[in-house]
C-alpha cells in the first residue's frame, strides 16, 4: 500500500466508523454489527500506527482515551459560562414572564427544555473539528478536559455538515445515565473503591480523572443545549437545538416551543411525571426566550442571563422509620441532631441519615421514639426530616428530648440563638479533630497528607491535641504508625514545614474563629496587618470595616478572650507561622498590570471609591464605558443593564466581586 492509498483508506474508515458511532450512540439505531465495527476499528488502528503522519486527535480510534495527563490547564472562556436564575414555584415563573415582557416591545416565544442534572461542558469547534472542551470552572475560566471529552461517544469529534461556521461552541451537560451510574457504583463496591452519591457527582469526578482510558470506560454522555458563535445559521434557540441535532449532537426529544405560560405549564406537568422514567437525572425545566434578538435585548445580570429561567421540580419525599437520634458535635462545638433512618431511596440515592437541624425544629416536629417520618431531599441539599406521620405512632411512645450535656465529653451545653454548643473547645475530641482538619485544609495551611484518618491516628496515639502540636511532630513520631512509612512520614513533615510560608490571611482563616470565613480573614488581615492589632481591636474598630459585621466582631473578641487561644497563638508564633502580612502585599502590586476595567453596580466589600483605589493599587485602570478595548466588566449587585449587554456583545468578560478578589489574591 502506498502512503496515498493508506491515506484514502484511513479516511474512508474514519468516515464509516464515525457514522456507525453516531447511529449506535446518538440515535440508538445501530446498523453496523459490533463485530464489523471492531474489525474496522482494528484495521484503522493498524493503519494509523503504520502511517503516523496521518495522526488525527479526532479519529474514532481516539475514543478509547489517550495518554494520562498530570493536570488540566486553566483556560479563559470566550463566552462566560453563567448560571441560571431559578424559581421554585409557578408564581415566580409567572413573575419573571411579566417582568421580561415589560422590558421589550416585541412579541416573543419560549423554548422549553429539561434541566439536566449533570456537569456543564463547553466544546469549541474550529473548522468543524473539536479543538477544546472546557468545564465551567468559575464561569470565567474553566479546566481544559479535552482529552477526556474526546472519549464521550455522544460528543461529535468532527461535525458532518456544510453549514458550520468557522468557529462554534456547543455547550451542554455531561451526564451519566442512571443505569450506568448504578452499574459503576456496583463495580466500585465490589472492588472496594469509593461509591458516588449520585450520577452528577460521578460525572463530575469522571470528567476530572487524569487517565482518559478510565474515562472512556465510564460511558459519559453529552447532551447539547446551547449553540454559540458568530454567523450562526439559526436565529432562535429552538432552531439551534434542531441544528445541533442535525449536526450529530445528542439532543433528546424533549423540548418545545411555547407561546405562553399555559403551554409551559403543560410541559412542567407532563415532565414532572415522565422524568422518573427518563434515563438521565433531571431536576427541573429551563425556559429560554426563543428569539436571539430578544435575548440580546434582555441581556445578562452578573450571574445569569435575564432571558432564561429554571424551574426546579419539587423535592421528592418519602416515608420511613426513625431508628434513633444522634447528636453530632462539629468544629465550633455546635451540636446537631441527626436522625438515623431505615434506608430509603430518595432522588436516586439511598438515605440512611437526615438532619434535624436544632432543638426548635425537633420540637416543631414533635418526634417520638419509633415514629414514621417524611424525608426530603432537594437538589444538592442534605436530606432532612420534614414531618412526622402521627397516625402511625405507637401508643405510649416516648418523646425524644434534646440533650443537655455534650455526648462526647459531658460538658454542660450552652444555648446560643437556636443552637447548643459544647464550649470545651480545647479537649472535646470531635471538635479538636475537626479544627485540625480545617487548619490543614487547602484553603488554610494546605498541609498535604494529613487526611481525617491520619489525624484520628495521631490523636489516638496522643501525638496531637491541638494545631500547634503539629509543628512539634518528628519523623520518628510518624513512621511507625499504622499505614505510614518512612516516605509518607517524611512527606507529611515536609508539608508541615512548608505551611509556615502560608500568608497571614490563611493562618487567620485556619484558626477557625467562628464566622471568620475565607473572605473575612482576607479583609481582616489586610486591614489589621498583624495579629496583635486584631487582638486588641474593639468591636467598634472591627465593625467599621466594610464587609465585617457584628457577628464576626463579637466572635473575634470572644476568641481572644480565651487564654488558651492566646497560648496556642504564642506557640504557633514560636513555630514560625506568619502572623503579619508580608510587606509586598502591602505595597503596590501589579496583578492587574495595565488592565482596563469598567465597574458597575454595588459591592459587598468596597465602596465605589475604595474599589477604584484598589484596582489602581493593583496596577489596573478604571474606565467609564465598555468598549472593545475593555478587559473586564466588574459587575456587582444590580449592574447597569446597558453595560452588561454591551460587554456581552463585545465579548468582554464579566466578572463578579468574588472573581475580582480571587484575581488580586
Ligand atoms: P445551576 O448549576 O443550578 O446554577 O444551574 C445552571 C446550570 O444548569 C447550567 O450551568 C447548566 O449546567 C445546567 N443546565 C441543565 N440543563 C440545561 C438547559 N437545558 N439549558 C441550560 N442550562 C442547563
Ligand atoms: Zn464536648
Amino acid at each position: 500500500m502506498t502512503p496515498k492509498e493508506a491515506k484514502k483508506r484511513i479516511e474512508a474508515l474514519r468516515k464509516e466508523l464515525r457514522e456507525a458511532n453516531y447511529k449506535y450512540y446518538v440515535l440508538a439505531q445501530p446498523e453496523m454489527s459490533d463485530y464489523e465495527f471492531d474489525r474496522k476499528l482494528e484495521e484503522l488502528q493498524k493503519l494509523e500506527q503504520a502511517y503516523p503522519q496521518f495522526y488525527d486527535p479526532n479519529s474514532p480510534t481516539q475514543r478509547v482515551g489517550g495518554e494520562p495527563t498530570t493536570e488540566f490547564k486553566t483556560v479563559k472562556h470566550k463566552y462566560p459560562m453563567l448560571s441560571l436564575a431559578k424559581s421554585y414555584n409557578i408564581q415566580d415563573l409567572k413573575d419573571w414572564i411579566n417582568r421580561i415582557t415589560k422590558l421589550v416591545d416585541e412579541k416573543f416565544t419560549y423554548c422549553v427544555e429539561l434541566k439536566y442534572d449533570g456537569v456543564s461542558l463547553s466544546n469549541q469547534y474550529i473548522d468543524k473539528k473539536l479543538v477544546q472542551s472546557l468545564t465551567r470552572g468559575d464561569g470565567i475560566t474553566g479546566d481544559d478536559v479535552t482529552v477526556n471529552a474526546r472519549t464521550i461517544r455522544t460528543l461529535p469529534l468532527v461535525i458532518q455538515a456544510d453549514d458550520v461556521p468557522y468557529e462554534v461552541f456547543a455547550r451542554g451537560e455531561t451526564m451519566i445515565s442512571r443505569k450506568n451510574f448504578e452499574k459503576i457504583n456496583e463495580e466500585q463496591k465490589e472492588k472496594g473503591g469509593i461509591t458516588y452519591m449520585n450520577a452528577r457527582n460521578l460525572a463530575a469526578g469522571t470528567l476530572k480523572l487524569l487517565d482518559p482510558k478510565i474515562v472512556a470506560k465510564r460511558n459519559l454522555d453529552f447532551i447539547a443545549y446551547f449553540l454559540l458563535g458568530e454567523n450562526l445559521p439559526v436565529n432562535n434557540q429552538y432552531d439551534a437545538l434542531k441544528k445541533l441535532e442535525e449536526w450529530g449532537f445528542f439532543v433528546p426529544h424533549d423540548y418545545i416551543k411555547a407561546e405562553n405560560i399555559d403551554e409551559i405549564m403543560d410541559f412542567i406537568l407532563d415532565w414532572g411525571v415522565k422524568r422518573f422514567d427518563f434515563p438521565y437525572d433531571t431536576d427541573g425545566i429551563v425556559v429560554k426566550v426563543n428569539e436571539f434578538e430578544v435575548q440580546e435585548k434582555l441581556g445578562f445580570t452578573a450571574k445569569s442571563p435575564r432571558w432564561a429561567m429554571a424551574y426546579k421540580f419539587p423535592a421528592e419525599r418519602k416515608l420511613t422509620k426513625l431508628l434513633s437520634v444522634d447528636f453530632q458535635v462539629g468544629r465550633t462545638g455546635k451540636v446537631t441532631p441527626v436522625a438515623n433512618l431505615e434506608p430509603v431511596t430518595l432522588a436516586g440515592t439511598v438515605v440512611k441519615r437526615a438532619t434535624l437541624h436544632n432543638e426548635d425544629n425537633m420540637k416543631k416536629l414533635d418526634l417520638h421514639e419509633g415514629d414514621y417520618v417524611y424525608v426530603e431531599k432537594a437538589g444538592e441539599v442534605i436530606p432532612q426530616v420534614v414531618s412526622v406521620e402521627k397516625s402511625k405512632r405507637k401508643p405510649g411512645a416516648k418523646p425524644i428530648q434534646f440533650i443537655d450535656h455534650c455526648p462526647v465529653c459531658n460538658t454542660p451545653l450552652i444555648k446560643q440563638g437556636a443552637d447548643y454548643f459544647c464550649v470545651n473547645t480545647t479537649t472535646c475530641e470531635p471538635q479538636i479533630k475537626a479544627q485540625i482538619e480545617h487548619f490543614v485544609s487547602r484553603k488554610a495551611m494546605h498541609i498535604d497528607g494529613l487526611g481525617p484518618e491520619i489525624i484520628k491516628l495521631l490523636f489516638k496515639n496522643g501525638l496531637i491535641h491541638n494545631v500547634a502540636d503539629l509543628y512539634d511532630l518528628k519523623i520518628s513520631d510518624l513512621k511507625d504508625l499504622e499505614g505510614l512509612g518512612d516516605k509518607s512520614a517524611q512527606n507529611i513533615i515536609n508539608s508541615i514545614q512548608k505551611s509556615k510560608q502560608q500568608g497571614f490571611e490563611k493562618v487567620l482563616y485556619g484558626l477557625g474563629i467562628r464566622h471568620v470565613g475565607e473572605t473575612a480573614a482576607k479583609i481582616l488581615a489586610k486591614h489589621f496587618k498583624n495579629i496583635d492589632n486584631l487582638m486588641h481591636a474593639s468591636v467598634a474598630d472591627i465593625t467599621s470595616i466594610k464587609g465585617i459585621g457584628e457577628k464576626i466582631a463579637e466572635s473575634i473578641q470572644k476568641y481572644f478572650s480565651n487564654p488558651k487561644n492566646i497560648a496556642l497563638i504564642d506557640r504557633l508564633k514560636q513555630a514560625g507561622l506568619q502572623f503579619q502580612i508580608k510587606p509586598e502585599t502591602e505595597k503596590i502590586v501589579d496583578k492587574l498590570h495595565g488592565k482596563k476595567i469598567v465597574i458597575s453596580g454595588t459591592f459587598e466589600h468596597f465602596s465605589r471609591d475604595e474599589l477604584k483605589q484598589n484596582i489602581e493599587q493593583n496596577g489596573g485602570h478604571v474606565v467609564s464605558s465598555v468598549s472593545k478595548n475593555t478587559d473586564y466588566l466588574l459587575a456587582g449587585e444590580k449592574p447597569g443593564p446597558s453595560k452588561v449587554s454591551k460587554a456581552q456583545s463585545l465579548n468582554v468578560p464579566i466578572i463578579s466581586e468574588a472573581d475580582y478578589l480571587r484575581m488580586i489574591e
